[in-house]
């Protein structure tokens, strides 16, 4: 059976759009489970300032006294939105970042208040120094299909700066769409005018998809058609950035799974390991949401 790869961010993309917290010892819980439930590629956490993502508070802490010294045969990884980012988390021991920018200038803006000329710049930096200190870096490109900011993205331009980033040697890249809002036949174009480049550059490039209006199922079946074989996805389908008004979560990493395998694709997850981890995450969000206005 040919494979499938997910990569859960429900460490960081779940957690950041929730009103509720979760405790060190908690975050580890979910970060050890969902490496025994066959998950490879797990975002644990992001090196933002903790005053505008609160539940992103402590991953340093989560990386220098745990993560970052596991034995787990699975890769913990950290967001950094820039050079200062980039510092924090190789003091942590992150040893697997990544790094965000988005292809609209507005999105990056109110995400990483910067423009995306200096995101770039910024990124040709901080990848030059993961290099040399020997450390993985995955770029996420934010807004690939929509933005909420500015509708619809330039299709050219996005295929421009994908097929850009895969010369570049960038050999993890992951399309986000970052709203929700990507429309099947549009997954499909641009997927086919980059996966040639990604095949012949044997590069990794995955599909990021939240589940705004519905949408993301069948985006991941038209990605599977396309050939990609790599997809990111969270407990529970929570999620959203925080700074992308109505951006719902995640595709949930149960329904990635059984889309895949009906598909007949081996994820090498535990489905029951997931659902246990689901329901527990599902009772503290619960217990702690209590009485909060959704
Ligand atoms: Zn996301």
């Amino acid at each position: 059976m040919e494979k499938v790869q997910i990569m859960d961010v429900t460490l960081r993309d779940g957690l950041q759009n929730e009103s509720f917290l979760l405790e060190e010892e908690e975050k580890l819980y979910l970060a050890n489970g969902l490496a025994e439930a066959g998950f490879r590629r797990i975002e644990a956490g992001a090196f933002v300032n903790p005053k505008a993502v609160p539940q992103m508070a402590g991953t340093a802490d989560l990386f220098k006294n745990h993560l970052g010294q596991s034995a787990s045969k699975s890769d913990f990884y950290a967001l950094i939105p820039n050079e200062k980012g980039y510092e924090l988390a190789k003091a942590a021991g992150v040893s697997n970042m990544a790094f965000v920018m988005a292809v609209t200038e507005e999105m990056n803006q109110k995400n990483v208040r910067m423009s995306v000329e200096d995101s770039f710049e910024q990124f040709l930096k901080i990848f030059q120094r993961s290099k040399e200190d020997q450390l993985n870096m995955r770029l996420y490109l934010a807004v690939v299909f929509h933005c909420p900011f500015e509708g619809v993205t330039d299709e050219k331009k996005a295929i421009e700066w994908i097929n850009e980033f895969q010369h570049l040697g960038v050999a993890d890249l992951c399309l986000a769409d970052t709203d929700g809002m990507a429309k099947p036949e549009q997954v499909q174009r641009v997927l086919e005018a980059t996966i040639p480049v990604y095949t012949q550059l044997e590069t990794t490039l995955s599909l990021h998809l939240h589940n705004t209006y519905g949408y993301a199922a069948e985006n991941l079946r038209v990605a599977l058609k396309a050939g990609l074989r790599h997809f990111d996805s969270a407990v529970a389908g929570l999620g959203g950035c925080p700074f992308a008004p109505g951006a719902k979560g995640n595709i949930a990493s149960e329904d990635l799974v059984a889309i895949c395998e009906a598909e007949g694709f081996d994820t090498g997850i535990d489905s029951k390991k997931l659902g246990e981890l689901s329901q527990w995450l599902g009772n503290i969000k619960l217990e702690r949401t209590k009485g909060q206005k959704a």
